[in-house]
This record gives C-alpha cells, sequence and structure tokens, in this order.
C-alpha cells in the first residue's frame, strides 16, 4: 500500500492461536464462533500482524510481533507456526536486515507485540534485534510494564524492553507525537492505559493501525465486542467510537493486528448502519 510517500506492508511474525474466551470477553460463544470457530481446545487463530514503513529514507516497524526467544513450552502453548517465515526472515527477503531499521514504534509492550524487539544471540544472551533504531512507546506504558500488577504481569516480560532503556535506544513519549513525517502514534487507552493507534496520513490517504483497540475486524463493527484482556473496557469502547467516526469521515484504512481473514478493511456507513468492507491487501509472507 502507498499512503503519500510511505510504502506500508504487512508482517506477519507467526500465526498462534489464543483461547477463545480471552479473544471474545463477555461476548457468547455462540455467536462469537461463527465469526471464528475455535478447535477442540477451544483454540482460535490469530496473526501478529507487524507493519513494515518504507519513505523519506526511513525503514520503521510497527511493533515486532512475538519474537524468537520465546521457550519452545511456550511456543507449544500458543501454537506459534512460522512455516511462511517471520519478521526477520521476511525482511530479509525484501533485501532488509535488522540493522537497516532506524525507528520502531511500540502500540503496547504485551508479548505478542513487543516479543520481536529484543533476541537472543548466538551466545544465548538477550541482545535488542534491531541495534540501529530508535524505539517509541508512551511513558505510560512502560511504567506499567516495569510494574506489572497481578493481572498484568502474564503479558508483560521485562526481557522486551529494559534492555532497549538500558541500551539508551528508547524514547518515552508523553501523550500523541509525530514520530515520523505524517506518522503520528496517538493514545488511545483502553486495551491498556498506554496504549496508541499508529495513522499514517499525507492529508488525502489515511490509514490507521488500531493495534488491540480492535483486534479483529469484528471488534470494530461490534462497540460492545472486546478482549477479555482489556484492563479498562469502558475506554475501549469510547475510543472505538472516536475511531469509527474518524475512518468512515476519512475514508481510512484500518489494519487490524491480530485478524486472520480481514487484516485491512475500509469503513463506510451503509443503510445507517457501520459497514467494514475487506480490502485485499495481504501480507508479504503470507
Ligand atoms: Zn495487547
Amino acid at each position: 500500500m502507498q499512503i503519500g510517500n510511505w510504502q506500508v506492508d504487512l508482517i506477519n511474525d507467526c500465526w498462534l492461536r489464543l483461547d477463545g474466551g480471552g479473544a471474545f470477553g463477555l461476548v457468547p460463544k455462540a455467536l462469537w464462533q461463527k465469526h471464528l470457530p475455535a478447535d477442540e481446545d477451544n483454540l482460535v487463530p490469530f496473526s501478529s500482524t507487524c507493519l513494515l514503513l518504507r519513505g523519506y529514507g526511513h525503514v520503521a516497524l510497527i511493533d515486532t510481533g512475538l519474537g524468537y526467544k520465546m521457550p519452545p513450552k511456550m511456543q507449544n502453548l500458543w501454537r506459534v507456526d512460522r512455516s511462511a517465515g517471520g519478521l526477520i526472515e521476511t525482511l530479509q527477503t525484501l533485501g532488509l536486515q535488522p540493522h537497516d531499521v532506524d525507528t520502531v514504534i511500540c502500540t503496547h509492550l504485551h508479548s505478542d507485540h513487543a516479543g520481536g524487539n529484543t533476541k537472543l544471540d548466538e551466545q544465548g544472551r538477550l541482545a535488542v534485534s534491531f541495534p540501529n533504531a530508535t524505539y517509541f512507546v508512551q511513558e505510560r506504558e512502560y511504567q506499567d510494564a516495569m510494574q506489572p500488577n497481578e493481572r498484568t504481569r502474564a503479558t508483560y516480560n521485562e526481557e522486551n524492553y529494559r534492555p532497549l532503556m538500558d541500551q539508551g535506544l528508547l524514547t518515552l513519549l508523553d501523550g500523541d507525537a509525530e514520530i515520523l513525517p505524517g506518522v503520528e502514534g496517538i493514545v488511545t487507552r483502553g486495551h491498556t492505559p498506554g496504549h496508541m493507534c499508529v495513522r499514517i496520513s499525507d492529508g488525502e490517504e489515511h490509514l490507521v493501525f488500531v493495534c488491540d483497540l480492535a483486534s479483529l475486524a469484528v471488534h470494530f463493527e461490534n462497540l460492545a465486542w472486546m478482549a477479555a484482556y482489556d484492563v479498562e473496557p469502558l475506554h475501549s469502547l469510547e475510543n472505538k467510537k472516536t475511531w469509527r467516526n474518524w475512518a468512515i469521515e476519512h475514508q481510512a484504512i484500518i489494519v487490524f493486528p491480530h485478524d486472520v481473514n480481514r487484516p485491512v478493511c475500509r469503513a463506510s456507513i451503509q443503510e445507517d448502519k457501520f459497514v467494514l468492507q475487506t480490502l485485499n491487501e495481504r501480507w508479504v509472507n503470507g
């Protein structure tokens, strides 16, 4: 996709499977399984979508997926499938090496979005995945991730972000910010208090990576549908309303981070109803 001077590509770090109850929270299974059938273990398929932005002399990533350092036992639990290649292999097929990436924007620091920020080197030591990059995250998100509570602890792993801070590669944002030309991180609390969406605009074309404001397209179509992981569900609800209106007004392209069938859509109003049209855009590697 082209948004002004930015070439925007989707890369799926891996396929994975999550409990359907986690993905749909309070929504009865009888309703959600019509959209995303669960397997015999009640797991539903998720993608782990990262965005690659190339333009203005920059190579930037939005989110880094699950990453490669998760122990095999955990990978089995999440049913991690990299048969189509992960983030790093896919960058290589595009002629890019990790040291070419100069910017990494972290929507939030949950393990399935920030796991690829760091890696284990050949000696098994923790290392930064993109050593020439400046990483960006909201300060609130970083503070929450460094001091998780009993409920959020399972989704935050210091190994994914502390090394960035220790090496002076992490910039903490205090609210909305233009990070690259026409690329803004915008605070959208709900999934977490410091969660941000990333908007790319050139004044005519508009794209928003809503990230876990709406993990799946169906979460954006149904305002009351949200993942059980959201720590502030009523903020998610209000922010979804705001972003639906914005997307309609700007005929924006919307990218959903975990949707395996409808990763890229465009919103419209048809007969007074909010409708998402699925676009053909898919992952470079999938
Ligand atoms: Zn998340």
